[in-house]
């Protein structure tokens, strides 16, 4: 460890550092080291050559403990809500910078306390068409807040067809258990009925809850009642009529070449009482759950003692409104999400070719190919958009390559072909993308040649 920390190679970190933090990452080293010894029963030759690198393999963990926790990376999978890459890409940060003060709790012309939510309220209701709205954490805790206050203790009845799991931790049945409401199925995975509902009806209960199914499709002989149906019943025996929607999707998406999902508004309009949604999917938002509603519904939800354990931070926040304003003002092409939707694929095809043409002169032997981009992320499950692309050969090996680039760049593998989704990259990411190929693919390549 001595003679490791005098090392001359790293003498400007120990300067730079400080000694501990070097000794510390000397130390996980030398463990890593001796474990191999012991496992891999090195021989004297191969440990003195080791060690000689031991310089080198404390610089590679420091440099690898100063790496973000989060880098940002490129794309390149066509999906475009992509949960192991954050959802919903996100507009350039809000201004004022969230890093500064805000007038969060406020009021600018009392110089009093101010509501915190209250402004963001008014906007979201404003854009959703909707009587009152609220913003939490995510829609996970928008259904928990909103079975905590309305059904605690008492039955919620769900159709089979709808107990979904999004995402693996989110499960309907067992949110729902954790809320203390209970939960009481009726009909069949494939079919339900509107008598189904009527039949579950007592004393105990409280709502009905609509599931959306965000990520699957039951396809065949099928039933199920409209919400109007649904609604009237659901008027009749003076319960709300609940629905987790899920994707937050404000306009026909067909306009994208998507099939039509019904809107936030369009469930409000047809008599749900509540709908709850993920802001950072359709909306395309930071992670949040928005409930829209009458007052009625969405007050005791503001009051409950639950909401404060789930209420958004500043950033979020900050985020949200400048994402609402986007959409109010139909300047949509300054959210990520839709700028990625509404690009065409003749553009994606030229942005193909110039990229290719200046691949292939770089030796990579890239060309343009059709592909298939999905929005992803627990919405419009099974369909997909046409878009555009690069495939260049060379597999996992390239694809891995590519994701060890700085910026890292995700690619989707076909086979043994590596296929990059203009869709979900940027335009201005596409100069970063060619020089990944290209140090990838040259790597990737000398690696092929060194093993003949
Ligand atoms: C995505 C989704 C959820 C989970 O939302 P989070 O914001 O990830 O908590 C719940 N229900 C439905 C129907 C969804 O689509």
């Amino acid at each position: 460890m001595h003679l490791l920390l005098s090392d001359p190679d790293l003498a400007p970190e120990v300067l730079a550092r400080g000694r501990e933090p070097v000794a510390d990452a000397a130390r996980r080293v030398l463990d890593r080291l001796r474990e191999r010894i012991a496992r891999d029963g090195l021989d004297g030759g191969a440990v003195a050559a080791e060690v000689a690198r031991l310089p080198g393999a404390v610089r590679a963990e420091l440099v690898r403990l100063d790496r973000p926790a989060y880098p940002e990376v490129v794309n390149a999978t066509g999906v475009l809500l992509h949960t192991n890459l954050g959802r919903a890409p996100l507009p350039p940060v809000p201004s004022p910078v969230v890093g500064g003060y805000l007038a969060l709790e406020y009021d600018l012309e009392t110089g009093r306390r101010g509501q915190r939510l209250a402004p963001l309220r008014r906007k979201m209701a404003e854009l959703f068409g909707a009587p009152s709205a609220l913003m939490v954490n995510n829609n996970a805790a928008a259904l928990l807040l909103i079975l905590s206050a309305l059904a605690r203790d008492r039955e919620v009845v769900v159709s089979r067809g709808q107990l979904i799991e999004i995402g693996g931790s989110f499960r309907l049945p067992e949110v729902m258990a954790a809320s203390g409401a209970r939960l009481v199925e009726v009909g069949c995975t494939n079919r339900t009925h509107l008598r189904d509902y009527e039949a579950a009806i007592g004393e105990a209960t409280a709502a009905f809850l609509v599931a959306h199914r965000s990520n699957f499709r039951i396809v065949g002989f099928t039933a199920e009642p409209t919400l109007a149906e649904l609604s009237a019943l659901a008027r009749t025996w003076k319960l709300p009529l609940l629905v987790d929607q899920g994707s937050g999707c404000l306009y026909d998406l067909g306009r994208w070449g998507l099939p039509h999902e019904e809107t936030v508004a369009e469930l409000l309009a047809a008599g749900a009482d509540l709908v709850c949604f993920s802001g950072d999917k359709l909306l395309g938002g930071p992670q949040a759950g928005i409930v829209v509603g009458a007052e009625r519904w969405v007050e005791p939800l503001a009051r409950h003692p639950l909401y404060r354990a789930l209420r958004p931070d500043k950033a979020a926040l900050a985020w949200m409104d400048r994402v609402l304003a986007a959409h109010r003002d139909g300047r949509l092409e300054e959210i990520p999400l839709y700028a990625m939707l509404g690009q065409s694929v003749d553009g994606l095809r030229r942005r193909a070719r110039r990229l290719g043409r200046r691949l292939r002169q770089a030796g990579v032997p890239a060309r343009g190919t059709a592909t298939r981009a999905v929005v992803g992320g627990g919405t419009t499950p099974d369909s997909t958009l046409p878009s555009y692309g690069l495939a260049v050969p060379g597999g996992q090996a390239v694809a891995e390559r590519l994701r060890r680039h700085q910026p890292p760049v995700v690619a989707r593998l076909e086979e043994d072909l590596v296929v990059l989704d203009l869709r979900t990259v940027r335009p201005e990411q596409d100069a970063v993308v060619a020089a990944a190929l290209v140090a990838a693919y040259r790597i990737a390549s000398d690696r092929q040649d060194g093993g003949r």
